[in-house]
């Protein structure tokens, strides 16, 4: 990944002031990057950093999650196109889309693209210094998984 990182973001509903808040709050280290949102989460940043700043955004909105945003983002993720993912999900509520909301954390894993799924680990990852780098994930090799014999 380059030093320009494609930066995945989605909340659930209970989390999405959560995301709002930190995403304000980290805006400059932010806004030089691409920002790839499920579409409510992407709505409601692009409404609230349209209140803060003059700025040209880049934010690519998917569908919502529950409607196959969560599938979307994985397969940008199976793709190579994603960098990074924040992912404020909710501890405290099930899901009406919970088998996608584990294929996206099981995809971010198996292609080992950095996560973060709380405001103190986005923090950690915005001040590391992987994040203003270059940066290769070392990716497991799966070969001899493809090239098995059944
Ligand atoms: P949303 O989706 O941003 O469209 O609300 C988030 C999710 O539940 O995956």
């Amino acid at each position: 990944m380059n030093t320009i990182k494609r930066i995945a973001l989605v909340a659930h509903d209970n989390r999405k002031e959560d995301l709002k808040a930190w995403v304000e709050y980290n805006w400059s280290k932010l806004h030089h990057h691409e920002l790839v949102c499920t579409g409510t989460t992407g709505k409601m940043i692009e409404e609230a950093l349209t209140k803060k700043t003059t700025m040209p955004l880049s934010i690519t909105k998917l569908k919502s999650g529950p409607l196959g945003g969560d599938q979307q983002l994985g397969a940008m993720i199976a793709e190579g196109k994603i960098d990074i993912m924040i992912f404020f999900w909710d501890p405290m509520q099930p899901q009406a889309h919970d088998v996608d909301v584990k294929a996206l954390l099981r995809i971010t894993v198996l292609y080992n693209v950095p996560t973060a799924c709380n405001r103190s680990s986005a923090d950690f990852m915005v001040d590391s210094v992987h994040f203003q780098q270059d940066y290769t994930p070392i990716l497991k090799d799966y070969s001899a998984y493809i090239n098995r014999t059944l």
